[in-house]
């Protein structure tokens, strides 16, 4: 286990992830905890894996390329939208932050929030529909969108303090990736910049692609 964990560090190196804190804090979150049982050989490989209800659990890299971009602070309050197997939300709590956790599928919210509790972490996972955010918790420092969306919802940016992160991986039309897109509001400016190509499940909600 031990050196599978360091293979995967070294594949998050080579791939960019310079932050210490995101690197020590995938060191931590057991990813076997989080997949499904006849996944768990291959926990820590560089890879998606197929979760229940046609879902999947990101791969390493993205998710510590996406934790990497929302600057996390210690005490963060952070919304994790498409909380699904409850990895990602994982390591958003192992890097300090205060999670809340926003999932469509009840079935993934109930497990997510009870391998959330297993591995230690204090996190809320809600059901809902996270295209409209979770205004009852807002404002939050960072936000992080972990379905593919056709365009910003635009009650995302609204819901985020000033000097606030959100990442989103946005859809075009016609294209076959999505772009991992970072918004930062900066003095009362949102400043945006592309991660770089990926591929996610759809994101599906009132202001996303319909059911
Ligand atoms: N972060 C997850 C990745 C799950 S895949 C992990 O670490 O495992 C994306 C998830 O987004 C799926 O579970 C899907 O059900 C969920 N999803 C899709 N649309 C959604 C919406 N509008 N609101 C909340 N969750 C949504």
């Amino acid at each position: 286990m031990e050196s599978e964990i360091e293979e995967m560090l070294d594949t998050l190196r080579r791939g960019g992830i310079r932050d210490e804190r995101v690197l020590e804090a995938m060191t931590t979150v057991p990813r076997p905890l989080f997949v499904p049982a006849r996944a768990r050989d291959e926990a820590y490989a560089d890879r998606a894996l197929a979760i229940d209800c046609g879902q999947t659990i990101s791969q390493p890299l993205i998710v510590a390329a996406v934790v990497q971009a929302l600057e996390i602070r210690p005490g963060d309050r952070v919304l994790d939208i498409g909380t699904g197997s409850g990895y990602q939300a994982a390591v958003l709590a192992a890097s300090g932050a205060h999670v809340f956790g926003i999932e469509r599928v009840a079935e993934l919210a109930e497990t997510a929030r009870l391998r959330l509790r297993e591995a230690g972490f204090e996190v809320p996972v809600h059901v809902g529909d996270g295209s409209r955010g979770l205004p009852d918790e807002a404002p939050f420092d960072a936000i992080a969108v972990a379905a593919a969306a056709p365009w910003l919802p635009p009650a995302l940016p609204r819901q985020l303090r000033e000097g606030g992160r959100l990442v989103i991986p946005l859809h075009r039309d016609g294209e076959e990736m999505d772009q991992l897109t970072r918004l930062r509001l900066v003095g009362g400016r949102w400043v945006t910049d592309t991660l770089g190509p990926c591929r996610f499940v759809p994101l599906i909600g009132d202001d996303a692609y319909p059911q």
